[in-house]
């Protein structure tokens, strides 16, 4: 017996409190500024995070992992790329002999790469000038698997055009449209995009047959 402290809710706050010092850290009234990592994701959900946010709920310590590495010693400096008049921000996990790398933690380890990682791992590549990068995924059992890629123009182009989409709809406040992937089952917006509100209004009988009160 250990008392009636709640230690799942003292452990859930750590880790809450851990994540908000990681944070990738986002100038939200700067639109001219998109980070890599509102360009790969569901790009909604970045709109949300700017205009309206809501927090986001944390499995466990096995999500930090890619924010840790970052702030530590090795972990590399944020990187600007022009594209025209808007900036690309872009940080890798780590950069070690030439190769990009990033960490990203998975419930099981998956046969090919995810394709926000991919976007994400190729734009880093040219954001830091440099042909080879690594995806590393980690499950909470400490399984696993590197994927190794290789620099991609296309691939790229994909990425500049959702920060010029992002910015478009930033500026004129449109909400983005839904980009349904697995990725929504743990969004904090599931139920703004999916769960309509309940409008209860009373119904006559007679509306209900179509018979007007004319009739
Ligand atoms: S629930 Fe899905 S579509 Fe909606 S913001 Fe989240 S990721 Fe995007």
């Amino acid at each position: 017996m250990m008392g009636d402290r709640d230690y799942g809710s003292v452990i859930k706050n750590a880790i809450d409190s851990i994540g908000k010092e990681l944070e990738i850290d986002i100038d939200v009234k700067d639109y001219n500024t998109i980070h890599l990592a509102e360009a790969v994701q569901c790009l909604r959900r970045s709109y949300y995070d700017r205009t309206d946010p809501k927090e986001v709920e944390r499995r466990g310590f096995n999500d930090l992992i890619s924010g840790l590495l970052r702030k530590l010693e090795y972990g590399s400096e944020p990187k600007l790329f022009e594209i025209d008049d808007l900036k690309l921000k872009g940080q890798a996990d780590m950069i070690v002999d030439d190769i990009i790398i990033i960490f990203r933690p998975i419930d099981v380890i998956p046969d090919a790469p995810q394709s926000s990682d991919l976007l994400y791992l190729n734009a880093c590549m040219w954001i830091y000038d440099k042909t080879d990068g690594m995806i590393l995924y980690i499950t909470s059992d400490r399984e696993e698997h590197t994927f190794s890629v290789t620099r991609d123009n296309k691939m790229f182009e994909q990425v500049v055009r959702r920060v010029r989409v992002l910015n478009d709809l930033l500026k004129d406040q449109k909400t983005p449209i839904l980009e349904p992937s697995k990725n929504c089952i743990d969004c904090q917006y599931y139920q703004r995009c999916f769960i309509s509100k309940k409008i209860s209004k009373h119904v006559s009988l007679a509306e209900m047959l179509g018979l007007s009160k004319e009739n």
